[in-house]
């Protein structure tokens, strides 16, 4: 017994008589200790170089950029973004679009990203620019912002059926929607210019107003939350007919002169609406 856990304890392939030297070896046996030499200094060097993931994440990235929320390209970034499991958030929206409240009381950015910017609009051969809130006939709209008035279209005339058709037929033509056609197509409308935010200038367009609040002429201030309009269908194909049918607030939000979510992925734009109205 002793022996033996001598023999132990001293034990070494030449000790224990496997070989007694490099050359002794049988084939087998020297095959085996070169392998396993190769496989620990293999181990060993793998050990001693951390793997790519392990490389430390940094907490922060740089803010929103220009291309990610419509502006300048020399926005400057107002935060940073903090990762959440590998979704990242602008944690706070620049300046210029901040302190905005939703144009009809009570409502929500819809969930339909067919009434968002960047929607296509197949009738007229081009792209929505702006959000449409669903509501009844004669709602009343709200600024958005404090704002002043530059354009108030009290004096509007409804299109006949027939002309808005022409119009309409030009843009098949055409394969475009040309912006004098589409600004009559948004009916009795409102602009506010709210002012320029950090050199970015910002407006917000209330489209397809059955009515404009008299106070609401141009140059006139209004503050946020103010009634300037009623919602209806002005500009329509429905207000064109002479019903009630399809009301609704077309609602835009401009950036030195890109509409909110221009160029954006629409999931995108759904987030970004939802921060930019949603009470912040
Ligand atoms: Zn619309």
């Amino acid at each position: 017994m002793r022996r033996d856990t001598r023999r132990l304890l001293s034990w070494s392939p030449r000790a224990a008589g496997i070989y007694r030297n490099r050359h002794s070896a049988p084939p087998v046996v020297r095959f085996t200790v070169v392998m396993l030499a190769l496989m620990g200094a293999f181990l060993l060097g793998r050990a001693s170089v951390p793997p790519p993931q392990a490389t430390p994440m940094p907490l922060r990235s740089p803010g929103p950029t220009a291309h990610e929320i419509p502006g300048e390209p020399s926005v400057a970034p107002t935060r940073g973004r903090e990762r959440t499991g590998g979704v990242s958030t602008p944690e706070k929206l620049p300046a210029y679009l901040r302190g905005f409240a939703m144009p009809i009381a009570g409502a929500k950015v819809p969930d339909n990203p067919r009434l968002w910017p960047g929607a296509k609009r197949e009738y007229r051969h081009g792209v929505h620019q702006g959000v449409d809130f669903y509501v009844p006939y004669g709602t009343p709209v709200l600024a958005a912002k404090s704002g002043r008035v530059i354009r108030a279209e009290v004096c509007y005339v409804e299109m006949t059926p027939r002309f808005r058709d022409q119009l309409l037929a030009a843009t098949r033509e055409l394969g475009k929607t040309p912006r004098d056609i589409l600004d009559l197509m948004y009916g009795r409308q409102v602009i506010l210019d709210h002012g320029i935010v950090d050199g970015h200038r910002v407006i917000t367009r209330y489209a397809h107003l059955s009515q404009i609040h008299p106070a609401v002429k141009v140059g006139a201030l209004v503050r946020q939350g103010q009634i300037i309009g009623f919602v209806g269908n002005s500009g329509t194909s429905s207000g064109a007919r002479g019903t009630r049918d399809d009301a609704h607030l077309h609602f835009e939000i401009w950036v030195n002169d890109r509409y909110l979510g221009e160029g954006m992925e629409m999931a995108e734009v759904g987030k970004l609406l939802r921060r930019v109205l949603g009470g912040n």
